[in-house]
């Protein structure tokens, strides 16, 4: 027995009746905030008045994303609980997902939402990446299992688009755009996690210009399901003669199914799933052991060149790290939201001055509301620094000339590590703090609070963990152009501080000092990074994760204001946006002085904690 979930012009999806009674539809899309932080917390409408994102308008903008919102709260919300109380299985190999996904995956895609940001030679729909990343936020906020898919598929199509030969895009680039065949990432291998170079899978060249790929992958997401009639694989994996550790690396595309002449699928391929992993959160998603080559080697084509597949696959990651970290931002909202919901309900205790018999929302009570609007706060915060990164891919990808380009690159670059690391730290930390709004409830699995907690956790993990974010933000990213990109990306946020402190209105409070001491620390932070780069790195290693803290709160602070004050100026939104706004500098952005000591002071101590390790 099942209900049917109506939503007009798309296949009905079926809920089964037990799972559906204790599962409300809880996520909407904060269409309000997200267009918002994409107007004046990333410069969109600059950018769009420049002609930067050729004849599209606000307008369109905002019409896709109306469009995504009813796709996610209609379409992929409803299966978010499912997927975790029935997961993915797998029988002798084969991975079935839970009821109603495959249809949900169906109408999805048929959407053309999969090719949205691809481009429309492969039949993409050519949009921009902040467009995309407005609607990853989307996807995932409705259901964080859901959208590791997608996610990966579009990292497969950056890269295969980027590195690939004519003949390769020919035969798989349109399908992967149009999502009718999804795509994965195969890095991790037992011994090999954080250090990829250290990764054993081999390719042998086959003598006809294919490769023979042989042996054993972990954890990989999605890496056998029947949401798609063919799944392409994107390997890494070291040929017989190839030097050590990463610059030995190549990437393979191998096939689930092997194509026929006409582009048709053909025999399977001689790869399987092993096993799927029973997991903390996200049960919706398969995630498997894959084995390669057990009757002589998968067929597997080379993307690129033979030894340099690490770049290829950083091209593929790092779209998919800015997407992992739009997944600890759509994971926050919904944790907000729901907290917000169950305030307003939740009665408990009354509030001075109420009467006796009287009992008040929980929503009422300061600490509560202080609960609330740190989720709210760090959500937004953590959304405009991934929108703003969106943005830098754009110029990177679209700017007029080499050098515009070029500086939207290092921007990108720059602001990357911050997007996946900080939006994914926030995203557990505003999950934890939905689970305490809703009490002893909140451990209960029947509100959904949990489940939001146990799905935001691994975002922190994949993609890099975000220790190795914070070691790639001031080891790679802080030495770019010899320091400049973070010199003008400061300069950029100090005169958001000035405008602020211009303003002297009192209804942002201490905004401006507090902002002004924390880009005060971040730049004294950032010269003590790059000094110690050079002559104590460990150090700077010890200090990597506070700074990235540090950078993410100045940062997300100050697009923050930036919001407020466009509110004031327009005298629109203003109660809400001003209120965040300082409330960020005042409460979150205050604790940069201490992030920075923690740096400079703090370091030796980490250095020496072995001596309090020792058993
Ligand atoms: C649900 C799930 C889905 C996944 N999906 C995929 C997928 O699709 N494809 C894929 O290839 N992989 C996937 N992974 C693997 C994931 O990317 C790795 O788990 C992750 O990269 C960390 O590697 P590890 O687990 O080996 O941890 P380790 O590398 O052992 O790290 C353990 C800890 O040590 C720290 N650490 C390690 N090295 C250093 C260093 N040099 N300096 C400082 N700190 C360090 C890490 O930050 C971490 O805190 C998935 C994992 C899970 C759980």
């Amino acid at each position: 027995m099942g209900a049917y979930n109506a939503c007009a012009g798309l296949p009905p999806v079926l809920i089964p009746l037990n799972i559906r009674a204790e599962t409300p539809v809880t996520y909407h899309a904060p269409l309000a905030d997200m267009s918002f932080a994409l107007k004046y917390g990333t410069s969109l409408l600059p950018a769009l008045e420049e002609g930067l994102l050729g004849d599209l308008t606000m307008d369109d903008v905002e019409a896709v994303l109306a469009e995504a919102g009813r796709m996610a709260a209609e379409v992929i919300a409803p299966l978010d609980r499912v997927g975790d109380r029935v997961g993915a299985t797998i029988k002798d190999g084969v991975v079935t997902t839970a009821p109603g996904w495959k249809e949900a995956y169906d109408a999805w895609r048929k959407g053309g939402w999969n090719g949205l940001a691809s481009p429309a030679e492969w039949g993409g729909q050519g949009l921009p990446q902040i467009v995309n990343a407005a609607c990853t936020e989307m996807w995932n906020g409705a259901s964080m299992a859901f959208g590791v898919g997608p996610l990966l598929t579009m990292g497969a199509v950056d890269a295969l688009n980027v590195h690939g030969s004519d003949a390769l895009k020919r035969s798989y680039l349109e399908k992967l755009v149009t999502g009718e065949w999804m795509g994965t990432m195969h890095l991790t291998e037992p011994q090999a996690g954080s250090d990829v170079g250290a990764l054993r899978t081999r390719a042998e060249r086959a003598g006809d210009g294919t490769y023979r790929i042989i042996g054993q992958k972990i954890f990989i997401t999605y890496g056998e399901h029947d949401l798609t009639d063919n799944i392409i694989h994107f390997v890494l994996a070291r040929l017989p003669d190839a030097p050590p550790g990463t610059r030995g690396i190549s990437l393979f595309l191998v096939p689930k199914f092997l194509l026929n002449a006409n582009g048709s699928l053909g025999a399977r391929n001689d790869l399987r799933a092993h096993s799927i992993e029973h997991k903390l959160g996200i049960h919706g998603s398969p995630t498997c052991t894959m084995v390669f080559g057990d009757h002589g080697g998968a067929i597997g084509f080379l993307i690129g060149e033979e030894n340099a597949g690490m770049a290829c696959m950083f091209t593929m990651m790092n779209r998919a790290r800015l997407a992992v970290g739009l997944q600890g931002v759509g994971v926050a909202e919904r944790a907000t939201q729901q907290a917000i919901a169950y305030a307003r309900e939740r009665k408990q205790g009354r509030t001075p001055g109420m009467a006796a018999k009287e009992s008040a929302p929980i929503i009422a009570h300061p600490d509560v509301k202080r609960m609330l609007i740190t989720m709210r706060a760090l959500t937004q915060a953590a959304r405009s620094i991934g929108y703003a990164t969106a943005l830098a891919l754009d110029r990177a990808e679209r700017g007029a000339d080499k050098t515009a380009r070029e500086t939207g690159h290092a921007r990108a670059s720059l602001l990357t590590p911050l997007a996946k690391a900080f939006s994914t730290d926030i995203g557990i930390e505003v999950a934890s703090l939905g689970v305490q709004v809703h009490g002893g409830m909140g451990f209960i699995e029947e509100t959904g609070a949990a489940q939001l907690y146990r799905d935001a956790r691994i975002a922190a993990i994949y993609e890099g963990t975000n220790g190795i974010q914070a070691i790639d933000l001031i080891t790679r990213k802080l030495p770019l152009d010899g320091g400049a990109a973070v010199e003008t990306y400061l300069a950029e946020l100090r005169s958001i501080v000035d405008a602020v402190n211009a303003t002297n209105d009192p209804a942002l409070g201490w905004s401006g000092l507090r902002l002004e001491e924390a880009l005060d620390s971040l730049t004294r932070a950032t010269r003590w990074m790059l000094a110690h780069l050079e002559k104590d790195i460990n150090q700077a290693l010890a200090g990597a994760t506070p700074y990235l803290r540090l950078f993410s709160i100045a940062a997300g602070g100050c697009l923050l204001a930036q919001q407020a004050l466009a509110a004031l100026r327009l005298n629109t939104d203003t109660g809400s946006r001003v209120v965040l706004a300082r409330f960020f500098a005042e409460n979150i952005v205050v604790h940069a002085p201490a992030l920075e000591r923690a740096i400079v002071e703090g370091s030796g101590g980490v250095l020496a904690a072995d001596a309090a390790l020792a058993d």
